[in-house]
């Protein structure tokens, strides 16, 4: 049985010339990155280079406005506190209802301890911002607005750049958590007024456990993590020189093919799209009527809990995820699906997402097991049949 993968959303296969590009710098160039002599220097050398490439993927105008991390996790973690630190005077945040929960479980640990006041903006039943409801919390008690660039679930694109504009308007910062959308959308940070944008090197072919922060020349930034003085004093500890020379890699190869992968993905996802609805009844995909990202559907059929279309399609090698966070037997609908309040949300979402590797034998295989999965499903699979296994995860926000 070949093997489909469509949950580019979660991760993404690392490109072999990542790979090879890597293996050097875990076996001759192992030297400190601080160190003075030779090995330090070879070391230095793949980060300087990881650098350029990176802020040129999203159009910054100094290489070192780009701050390596951990992964998008650790960005946004620092963004939100850096932003809070930068305007002391202020005590408010906006978020809006759909983001990462590296972003709302963070401001919801600091309004629980009493710290800050969050103002959570709702979505409209397309996904989109509700940008009256936007306008409204803006105000020069705001020290920080973090609103996505890309939504993990359903894909669907937030105007950043004009809501950066309105959240400067007011004196906040603006922080945008483009971790999706980096290698997938044109980004262009110098031309906007973004002050902080989340990067993870894995969703764009890169390896696990880099990321990256931009931080616009002239923001003080206060660190996330103290220790050394690496990356000029914004973030204390040895660099993960190998996967940041492969997020480099990763970002040069993505920079120049953007815009064909783009076409040929949304193709591609516009024909799984279209099709499934063709055959099944009542299947409706989320934020289809907004921008979104050309790579992802997110897909609910009415009667049919998400959950069990995506154990079946994995037991035919299909790999998606879905929309819902499981717990305790019951399938709630992830925190995204409520905030869009649409007509199938008690169903959950079977996220289909895409990447440069997927191709049509993909999607001919997905269109030839899916409905008859949803058929038998609507047909009363007997429940047990589906049962999630105990070494599946039990909460997959990715
Ligand atoms: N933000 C978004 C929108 C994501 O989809 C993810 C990954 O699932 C993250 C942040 C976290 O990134 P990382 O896995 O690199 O910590």
């Amino acid at each position: 049985m070949r093997a489909v993968y469509l949950d580019n959303n979660a991760t993404t296969r690392p490109d072999p010339d990542v790979v090879a590009a890597m293996l050097p710098y875990l076996v001759e160039h192992f030297g400190n990155p601080s160190s003075a002599h030779a090995f330090g220097a070879a070391s230095r050398q793949g980060m300087k280079t990881a650098r350029e490439r990176v802020a040129a993927l999203v159009g910054a105008r100094f290489a070192d406005e780009i701050l390596f991390t951990s992964g998008g996790t650790e960005s946004d973690n620092a963004a939100i506190r850096a932003g809070l630190a930068a305007k002391p005077d202020r005590n408010e945040i906006v978020v809006s209802a759909v983001e990462h929960p590296a972003i709302l479980a963070l401001v919801g640990r600091l309004e629980a301890e009493g710290r800050i006041r969050v103002r959570r903006i709702p979505v409209l039943p397309c996904g989109c911002l509700d940008r009256e409801l936007y306008r409204a919390a803006l105000s020069p008690r705001v020290a920080i607005v973090s609103i996505m660039w890309a939504n993990n679930e359903t894909g669907v694109v937030h105007p950043v750049e004009a809501l950066a504009e309105e959240a400067k308007a007011v004196g906040a910062i603006f922080h945008t958590d483009a971790v999706q959308a980096a290698g997938r959308e044109p980004i262009d940070v110098d031309r906007s007024a973004i002050d902080l944008l989340s990067l993870s090197s894995h969703k764009l072919h890169g390896p696990k456990g880099a990321g990256a922060l931009y931080v616009r020349r002239g923001f003080r930034f206060t660190a996330l993590i103290s220790g050394g003085k690496q990356e000029r004093a914004r973030r204390g500890g040895t660099e993960n020189v190998p996967a940041i020379v492969g997020f480099g890699k990763a970002a040069e190869i993505a920079a120049p093919r953007l815009r064909g992968d783009a076409a040929r993905m949304r193709a591609l996802r516009d024909r799984l799209e279209g099709g499934l609805i063709g055959r099944i009844r009542d299947a409706l995909a989320l934020g289809a009527r907004a921008a979104r990202l050309p790579n992802t559907s997110a897909i609910a059929f009415a009667d049919v809990e998400a959950e069990a279309v995506a154990t079946m399609l994995a037991r035919e090698g299909i790999a998606v995820s879905t929309g819902s966070a499981c717990s305790a037997g019951s399938n709630a609908p992830s925190h995204v699906l409520k905030a869009m309040a649409g007509p199938m949300a008690e169903f959950g979402a079977v996220r289909f997402s895409l990447s440069r590797d997927s191709d049509d034998d993909d999607i001919d295989r997905a269109l030839s097991v899916a409905p008859e999965i949803v058929a038998r499903l609507r047909r009363g699979a007997p429940r047990a049949a589906v049962a999630r296994t105990p070494d599946q995860p039990e909460v997959a926000h990715v």
